[in-house]
């Protein structure tokens, strides 16, 4: 397509393709290309959508050489052969391939909204970080997650060597696995681990005496969790604080691990993993101003930067990194990159006057408040709560929520993951 004004093609950097990112430019690609947005609103039978098309030039930086799936991670993490499907590499991903999109393997360092100017280090290289120009921005980088929660290595050939290092030394286990930490990561890789491997003895253990004790849900969703976990024949340890482990000889002669609790309670274990960190922000790229003090972006409801960033109407943020009510969650992550694609093109529009020289406003999707809601796996059951439908369990509610691969397939598909590729 011609450029109408010497604008295009508008070139949009996003950082972080994962859920978000990835959602925000394939949302942004289909509405560029004239199409309905592939996470929004189907068309009623019939009903013909156009939107305006402009040629756009999309880049996404990440970390990773492939989209990874975050909630596989306590699956990926017990089992070898779903470890190779949960992290695909961008080139091998079909809905990706298009002239007007390219991934590249790095970190993103810097942003500077006045000048609309990036600076990202390719992965592997020793040189100074390259500065690319941008028209939109999008800042989709998550969160900090630490070993053994999410893998931490950024090739897919040397994730499987970790993945299968973990799942080797947890399966030779004689005296158990002890997971610490009843949160969400927790509860799902106890849960994981017993269903894959039923030999071996996993043991949940947790400071508080609920489950899922940080997080605002109804008191039915954390009991109703703890009777799934022992239903799936984890053995669950509550008001249990580790306070530290020691190496030693067993009977045998071999080393494993004694576990001590503040209780005085110990135990032995030849693995300990812990889920009890907190993640944090990865955002150290972005202006001060625009974060709040544990680095949240600060976002409006348009998911643009505060008003007072220079260029916050150019400047996005979605997904965990945003300071926003509601339990994260992956949905809530492509919502939000199909919320900033929509937003992005309406100020594409604004720039090539589309509508009447300026008078009238873009027509921007804004987010409302999100109230607690959770879709929990916890081995071949689910538990689900959200304020209309309250708390639901059973293997129904795991197909509703997970299909039968821990949710891949269901994002793979709400992405298009899977899609035609584009000449
Ligand atoms: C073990 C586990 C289980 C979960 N289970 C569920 C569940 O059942 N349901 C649910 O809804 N949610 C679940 N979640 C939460 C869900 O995974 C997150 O809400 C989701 O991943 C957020 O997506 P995102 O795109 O915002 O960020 P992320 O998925 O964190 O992705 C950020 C991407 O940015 C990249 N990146 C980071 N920094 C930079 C940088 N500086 N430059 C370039 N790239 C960068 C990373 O490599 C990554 O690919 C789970 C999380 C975990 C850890």
């Amino acid at each position: 397509m011609g450029s109408l004004s010497g604008l295009q093609p508008f070139k949009v950097l996003v950082a972080g393709g994962s859920y978000g990112g990835l959602s925000a430019a394939l949302n942004l690609h289909d509405l560029c290309r004239g199409l309905p947005p592939r996470c929004g609103q189907k068309p009623a039978e019939g009903e013909h959508v156009e939107t305006p098309q402009f040629a756009v030039d999309i880049t996404v930086v990440d970390e990773r050489d492939g989209y990874y799936h975050t909630i596989g991670s306590p699956l990926a993490l017990a089992s070898e052969t779903y470890a190779e499907k949960n992290w695909v590499k961008y080139d091998d991903i079909p809905g990706l391939r298009s002239p007007n999109i390219r991934v590249l393997q790095g970190t993103v360092k810097s942003v500077d909204p006045s000048q609309k100017v990036a600076t990202y280090l390719a992965h592997g290289s020793i040189a100074e970080p390259e500065e690319v120009q941008y028209d939109y921005f999008v800042a989709a980088s998550g969160l900090r997650r630490v070993w053994p929660v999410v893998p931490q290595s950024l090739r897919r050939k040397q994730y499987l060597f970790e993945a299968g290092d973990h799942i080797r030394a947890a399966t030779a286990a004689r005296h158990g696995v002890v997971i610490v930490g009843g949160g969400a990561v927790g509860i799902e890789m106890a849960a994981e681990l017993e269903l894959v491997h039923p030999h071996l003895t996993v043991t949940l253990v947790h400071s508080r005496d609920k489950l899922l004790s940080s997080e605002a849900l109804p008191d039915d969703v954390k009991d109703r969790s703890l009777e799934l976990l022992q239903e799936a024949n984890v053995d669950v340890l509550m008001s249990h604080r580790l306070d530290r482990t020691e190496e030693i000889k067993d009977d045998s002669g071999k080393s494993c691990l004694r576990v001590h609790f503040t209780n005085g309670h110990t135990m032995l274990a030849d693995q300990v993993s812990l889920a009890v960190s907190r993640s944090i922000p990865s955002t150290t790229y972005l202006p001060d101003n625009v974060l709040d003090e544990e680095g949240y972006v600060k976002i409006q409801a348009s998911l643009a930067f505060p008003k007072d960033t220079p260029n916050s109407a150019s400047h996005f943020a979605i997904g965990d990194l945003v300071k926003w009510s509601g339990i994260k969650g992956c949905g809530a992550a492509m919502h939000m990159g199909y919320y900033a694609a929509n937003n992005i093109h309406q100020q594409m529009q604004m720039q090539m006057q589309y509508q009447t020289a300026g008078k009238e406003e873009p027509k921007l999707l804004e987010l409302d408040e999100i109230p607690p809601m959770i879709g929990l796996a916890v081995g071949k059951k689910a538990v689900a709560y959200w304020p209309e439908a309250g708390v639901t369990s059973g293997e129904d509610v795991m197909k509703a929520f997970f299909g039968d691969d821990l949710g891949f397939s269901i994002c793979w598909n709400h992405l298009g993951l899977g899609g035609e590729e584009v000449e």
